[in-house]
């Protein structure tokens, strides 16, 4: 049995991070995902305590103060963290844990962690990576620009990251996350 990992997997959205993620979350007893605290609203078919904790910015703040996060960071006017505590938890238990977060989130963790395996999911290409955000039906064009722009932004971190997974084909992308996790 390999030891349980910190695992952080960063990556713009539109790359499929979330489906590789939810895949061997399936298939891995021994693997959890640490869920973020947010200030933004949830989104429709979104669940307090699955996807996120809705918390609100004074709850935030209080949660800096007290040296709570693992890492946090603020976009798009909302802020996003790590709660450390659980994720101390599970590695403790022998559970692996991924952290599904930004770049500038994951630069942090790998500070403070250092031997936090890295991965970077990446699009076959970016021509590939803006039809996927423009195809996600459920935000605005402006939401869609920000989006995109912030996804080109994310793509220039990729070489601070160990490991880089381009998400060409979908099986393939979970077996090399799997490989990494369990090496
Ligand atoms: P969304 O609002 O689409 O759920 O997430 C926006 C961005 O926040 C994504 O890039 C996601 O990976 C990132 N994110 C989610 N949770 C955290 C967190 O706890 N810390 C950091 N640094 N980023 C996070």
């Amino acid at each position: 049995m390999s030891k349980a990992k910190l695992v952080v997997i960063s990556g713009p959205s539109g790359t499929g991070k979330g489906t590789i993620i939810k895949q061997i979350l399936q298939r891995k007893k021994d693997v959890a995902l640490s869920v973020s605290c947010t200030t933004r609203a949830p989104r429709p078919g979104e669940q307090d305590g699955v996807d996120y904790y809705y918390i609100s910015k004074e709850k935030f703040r209080e949660m800096i103060e007290q040296d709570a996060f693992l890492e946090y960071e603020s976009f798009f006017d909302n802020s996003y963290g790590t709660p450390e505590a659980p994720v101390r938890e599970k590695l403790a238990a022998g559970i692996s844990v991924i952290l599904e977060i930004d770049v500038k989130g994951g630069m942090n963790v790998k500070k403070k962690a250092a031997d936090a395996e890295m991965i970077f999911i990446a699009p076959p290409s970016m021509e590939i990576l803006k039809a996927r955000l423009v195809g996600r039906n459920t935000e605005t064009a402006e939401q869609i620009e920000k989006r995109t722009q912030r996804a080109f932004d994310e793509m220039k971190y990729q070489n601070q990251y160990e490991h880089i997974v381009v998400n060409d084909d979908l099986e393939t992308a979970i077996q090399e996350v799997i490989a990494i996790i369990e090496k």
